[in-house]
């Protein structure tokens, strides 16, 4: 029995090399060594030093290694590194091993620290390594995504996927080999982000989209954690800054062709989802706002109307087509009762049905303020609404009224939708759809 320098976890029984016997802290140290060898593996391009102490005889593992590393390789980050802290932790299965077989397994967080040349700053995945020794080899026995921490997004495209990539004016556009055609959409891509920008006028702006396509329905359902792929046409994720809850590091954007080319071709789909990914260098993240005795009670948060609502906006205007419809939407919603003297809540704003009407009531929100106001004055609500985050039961139209007031587009301070002005000639314009 032998008491261990680092105390965290106790290592029952473990082995003796030659003189030496290992402690805790050696474990430590072959780890940062293994973490320190990658990062260099990174950076020179020697596939050999990132595969050194894989387990060869875990085939899976080797291929995703391999994958990963081409992958990263690739995309061309302007900051990438992989660190560790120094605290094993109890191993568990990953990835890629059913269970643990090797003597003395033990786990250690890595996170991989990553910026686009776009990114505000570095985001952070965290991984969990399961590690032993093999002979005298500190080996790579299996891998996962960490996905507990909510500072962090865990299964990147590149995590899972091989991947070509390509540069397009602001774009870095990246798809699996499920798509064809790939450096088509190149142009589709460029062409979206130009007429977004042009759209968008003097606010500050994520200055480059990282964009992924895939036509195949089961990798879109797991990019960015598991989600039904049969409801989207593309999604949106902000990164956080690790331990920063003012402002996000940055956006990804995933395209779901499969779903998008059913419309013709992504282009809609790439507007969307650059509309809500522009506004990322301003829009301040939701926070949970814990009760007194540490549950969740409530949030302050952007409105999801004006959320999605905005990038409809951005996504129609000039088509009337897609306008005509989305007002058909709004129309049929209101006679079916749907509005309920409010605008939606973010609770419950993606269930069922009602998802389409929410969405298009949001849509003429934006859209009624570009006709009575101007297209610039839409604009300038929604920065509004995405600077001055609202607590989740004044989501609804209490946060428009509020963002209307700041901007003196409304004279009173405290309106709600019985005795506002705004919201009757809405009200009547929309009841004519
Ligand atoms: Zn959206």
């Amino acid at each position: 029995m032998y008491t261990f320098g680092g105390s965290v976890l106790l290592l029952a029984g473990c082995r003796d090399r030659g003189e030496n016997v290992l402690n805790a802290d050696d474990y430590n140290r072959f780890t940062q060594e293994f973490v320190a060898r990658r990062n260099g593996a990174l950076k020179s391009g020697e596939e050999a030093a990132w595969l050194k102490g894989v387990d060869p005889s875990n085939q899976a593992l080797v291929k995703h290694e391999k994958m990963f590393f081409a992958n990263l390789r690739k995309v061309g980050f302007e900051q990438l590194e992989f660190v560790t802290e120094p605290y094993p932790l109890v191993p568990e299965p990953q990835r890629y091993t059913k269970s643990l077989t090797h003597e003395h397994p033990i786990a250690y967080k890595v996170s991989m620290r990553s910026k686009l040349s776009f990114d505000r700053v570095a985001s952070e995945a965290d991984y969990t390594y399961i590690f032993g020794l093999v002979g005298d080899t500190w080996t790579l026995l299996d891998f996962g995504p960490d996905t507990e921490d909510a500072d962090t997004r865990y299964d990147a495209p590149w995590d899972l996927n091989a991947l070509k990539v390509v540069k397009a004016g602001d774009v870095l556009l990246a798809a699996d080999s499920s798509v064809k055609d790939f450096e088509k959409y190149a142009k589709v891509a460029a062409r979206a982000s130009r007429e977004v920008r042009a759209l968008w006028g003097k606010h500050a702006a994520l200055p480059g989209f990282a964009v992924f396509l895939t036509q195949s329905q089961k990798n879109y359902g797991s990019w960015y954690g598991k989600h039904d792929p049969s409801r989207t046409e593309g999604m949106e994720m902000t990164l956080r800054e690790k331990g920063n809850i003012e402002q996000y590091a940055g956006a990804r954007v995933i395209i779901n062709l499969a779903n998008s080319l059913k419309g013709g071709d992504p282009f809609s789909a790439l507007k969307h989802e650059m509309t809500h990914a522009i506004g990322v260098m301003l829009q301040k993240p939701t926070i949970a706002l814990p009760g007194a005795g540490g549950a969740l009670e409530m949030n302050t948060g952007v409105p999801t109307w004006a959320v999605e609502g905005f990038a409809t906006y951005f996504e129609n205007r000039g088509v009337p087509r897609k306008v005509a419809n989305e007002a058909a939407l709004v129309g049929d919603g209101i006679r079916k009762g749907l509005l309920r003297g409010d605008l939606p809540r973010n609770k419950g704003f993606y269930d069922g049905d009602e998802i389409y009407f929410n969405y298009a009531v949001g849509w003429s929100i934006f859209d009624f303020l570009a006709r009575a106001k101007g297209h610039e004055t839409a604009v300038a609500v929604y920065v509004d609404l995405l600077t001055h985050p609202a607590f989740d039961n004044m989501q609804g139209a209490d946060a428009l009224f509020d963002s209307l007031y700041r901007l003196k587009l409304q004279s009173e301070p405290f309106v709600d939708t019985r005795n506002s002005k705004f919201w009757a000639a809405w009200k009547a314009h929309v009841s004519r759809f």
